[in-house]
């Protein structure tokens, strides 16, 4: 089963209609980008795949399951999904290692803390371990949100244009280096950006929007390389 499958989403705010009618599938250790400019409904498919929205119309299935809709209803913590957003917050109070470790509370302290500093060494950040978030640069915190993201191993991982808070220079590491880790871990990837260049980068398949709709899907060869 595909990792993310979502069937006819139309989702509004108000009488604002900010999606109409998507589908779009996400398989295993796939990275799908979703491309398209300021205001066409990324964020919204995305926080509706997140379970932040509830299902207004249509049908979220992770790894074949219902994810409900309107009253059954499953969280974000229980749908096994990363999430990484453009200023994902650390938690200040935390140490590095401890930010990472947050979500497997699930495990003993002592597996749970080499799991942690085990994403931390395959994002090159394992000597910041003892170190708190506002010792950090801008993109070393974006590495910790997206090791923090990875570390329960979702099958899925949701990333809202991750990197555009660094500037260029830093922006083509980070980029490099994070599509390096999840090809690693192998995690399904439902990947927003409004940067052609970054998707083109990324992507396994490219799913362009444009005023809350698909217009166009396909490989990043198939959509820049036909007439
Ligand atoms: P994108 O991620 O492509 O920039 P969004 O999904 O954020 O697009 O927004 C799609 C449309 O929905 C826009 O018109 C936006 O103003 C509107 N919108 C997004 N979030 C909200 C919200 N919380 N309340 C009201 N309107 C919203
Ligand atoms: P993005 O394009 O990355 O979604 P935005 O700046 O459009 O970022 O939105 C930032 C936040 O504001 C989001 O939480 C979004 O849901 C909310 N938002 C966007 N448009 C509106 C709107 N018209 N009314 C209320 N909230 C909105």
């Amino acid at each position: 089963a595909p990792v993310l499958a979502m069937h006819e989403i139309r989702h509004a705010y108000q009488e604002n209609l900010a999606v109409e009618d998507v589908s779009l599938e996400v398989k295993p250790g796939e990275i799908v980008c979703l491309l398209g400019p300021s205001g066409c409904g990324k964020s919204t498919l995305l926080r509706v795949a997140a379970g932040l929205e509830r299902v207004q119309q249509g049908r979220v299935e992770l790894g074949g399951e219902s994810m409900g809709s309107g009253r059954s209803h499953v969280p974000p913590e229980k749908r096994n999904v990363g999430l990484a957003f453009q200023d994902s917050a650390l938690f200040p109070h935390l140490s590095v290692l401890d930010n990472v470790a947050f979500g497997l509370e699930s495990l003993p302290f002592r597996q749970r803390r080499r799991r942690a500093y085990e994403l931390l060494e395959l994002l090159g950040m394992e000597r910041y371990s003892r170190a708190f978030p506002h010792m950090l640069s801008g993109g070393q915190q974006q590495r910790i949100a997206l090791a923090r993201a990875l570390a329960p191993a979702p099958q899925l991982m949701l990333l809202d244009e991750p990197f555009s808070s660094l500037d260029a220079r830093l922006r083509d590491r980070i980029r490099d280096d994070t599509l390096h880790v999840l090809k690693k871990v192998g995690a399904g990837v439902l990947l927003v950006t409004h940067d052609p260049e970054e998707a083109m980068f990324m992507a396994d398949r490219i799913v362009l929007m444009r005023d809350g709709k698909v217009v166009q899907a396909g490989t990043p060869l198939e959509l820049y390389c036909t007439p």
